[in-house]
């Protein structure tokens, strides 16, 4: 790995990190993102609001061993999480754990987020659900990585959201656009039975040739 690879994720991470704060998807010292640069994952240090992380305190950690390479600052503690969420899917390159308001209001009244509008459809596809279990435990990382292999937005009960992607592009918008969704629907079901698309429509929204090129431009875009 080229040290150019790991400094473009550092600044990368640095640029999400705070817009996951301007855009309010984490409130406080909350939420923790990742990215990989070869075999080791770069993560949010424990205790610091994700905006005032600068490039060179993201915390590097061996994935494949769990080692913590830095020891100026403790890795953040939902350390296992993304752990194992990069063993169980070797396709994921980035990984964005936030607390937005919306979704986490959804997972107190729903475990079900259904396909509502065509961006949700298209970057995000079905949303999955895991039960409340106690953050920072290794609980939370099994219940996690057994969503990873087939989803890549995971709503956790009473605590938040989890999306991946290939890269931390894709993570964050994946984030955006199930809080959007999030919102659509708790406001659609307060006014009355909100008319959610059907199977058939959601296919069609995800053999368009159009969108396939965005979500390879999404991809590829660093
Ligand atoms: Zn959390």
């Amino acid at each position: 790995m080229t040290q150019s690879l790991e400094q473009q994720v550092r600044e990368e991470l640095t640029l999400y990190a705070r817009k996951i704060v301007a855009k309010g998807l984490v409130v406080g010292p909350g939420g923790n993102i990742s990215a990989k640069a070869g075999d080791l994952m770069l993560l949010s240090p424990s205790g610091f609001a994700l905006e005032d992380i600068e490039p060179h305190q993201w915390i590097r950690v061996e994935i494949g061993s769990g080692k913590v390479l830095d020891t100026e600052f403790r890795p953040s503690s939902e350390v296992l999480m993304h752990l194992y969420a990069y063993r169980e899917n070797p396709d994921i390159q980035a990984i964005v754990h936030t607390h937005p308001a919306y979704c986490i209001a959804l997972t107190l009244v729903s475990r079900e987020l259904p396909m509502l509008f065509p961006d949700q459809a298209a970057l995000v596809g079905e949303v999955t659900f895991v039960p409340y279990v106690l953050p920072t435990t290794d609980l939370l990382a099994d219940a996690v990585a057994a969503k990873v292999g087939q989803y890549n937005s995971i709503l956790l009960e009473n605590h938040g959201l989890v999306t991946t992607g290939k890269n931390l592009r894709e993570a964050y918008y994946r984030t955006e656009v199930v809080e959007e969704s999030a919102k659509i629907y708790l406001a659609a079901k307060a006014a009355g039975t909100p008319k959610v698309l059907t199977d058939a429509e959601y296919k069609e929204i995800q053999s368009l040739e159009s969108e396939a090129y965005r979500v390879q431009l999404l991809q590829k875009l660093q």
